[in-house]
């Protein structure tokens, strides 16, 4: 029997590289699986070690934020810097605004081929609804500055709440005027059908 090699063969990876989040989302397993729950948060910063042996194998990194956000990493610049020098793709997924500006800049600037995804649910000044602690104004802003030092256009990634439905035309035109790329995404994240930041079902594409 011929075996089946593709898991064997993927070259990208989806991780979390640390077990930090300024952020309290709500139906964040970080909330519901363990703060609500009174307990620690798991996990630890990957080393520089671990991150070379990784990449020695897999040559694209989604830094997702599954429980954590990528930006705390302590060495993030320095893990950006070696997978721009190293040919590795880095695909970043970020919605803590709490990183200062410069942080960013530089952040940008050490890997000019990473593309940035920006959790940024709904208008910026309403975002923090359900990213609660984000600044949503200063996220949008940097999204729109790095494109003076991204090679790959960023991406406002924006989860459909009850809140912000009715404005996805408002944010499409925003995308469509500060050149970024704009993702509308639903969240499955529910706990339960009367979830009070559920869409309502016009909007809602899990009960089509
Ligand atoms: S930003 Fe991501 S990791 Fe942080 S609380 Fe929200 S969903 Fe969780």
């Amino acid at each position: 029997m011929k075996r089946n090699l593709t898991f064997f063969k993927r070259r990208r990876l989806n991780i979390d590289i640390g077990h930090r989040c300024a952020l309290e989302c709500p139906n964040c397993q970080r909330q519901r699986q363990f703060v609500r729950q009174g307990k620690k948060v798991p996990g630890y910063d990957m080393t520089m070690d671990e991150f070379y042996k990784i990449t020695s194998f897999f040559k694209s990194i989604n830094f997702s934020g599954q429980l954590s956000d990528p930006v705390h990493h302590p060495k993030f610049i320095e893990i950006l810097e070696y997978c721009y020098k190293n040919k590795i793709e880095a695909i970043v997924h970020n919605a803590s605004s709490l990183k200062p500006h410069h942080w960013y800049i530089k952040a940008f600037k050490a890997n000019p081929l990473a593309k940035w995804v920006f959790g940024i649910d709904g208008l910026p000044e309403q975002s923090h609804i359900y990213r609660i602690n984000q600044d949503g104004k200063k996220l949008y802003d940097l999204m729109v500055e790095s494109k003076k030092y991204l090679k790959r256009l960023p991406v406002w990634q924006y989860l459909v709440f009850n809140y912000n439905e009715h404005n996805i035309e408002e944010a499409q035109e925003m995308a469509r005027r500060d050149g970024v790329t704009f993702m509308i995404l639903q969240s499955s994240r529910w706990n339960s059908e009367n979830d009070p930041l559920r869409p309502s079902k016009k909007y809602d594409m899990s009960k089509k």
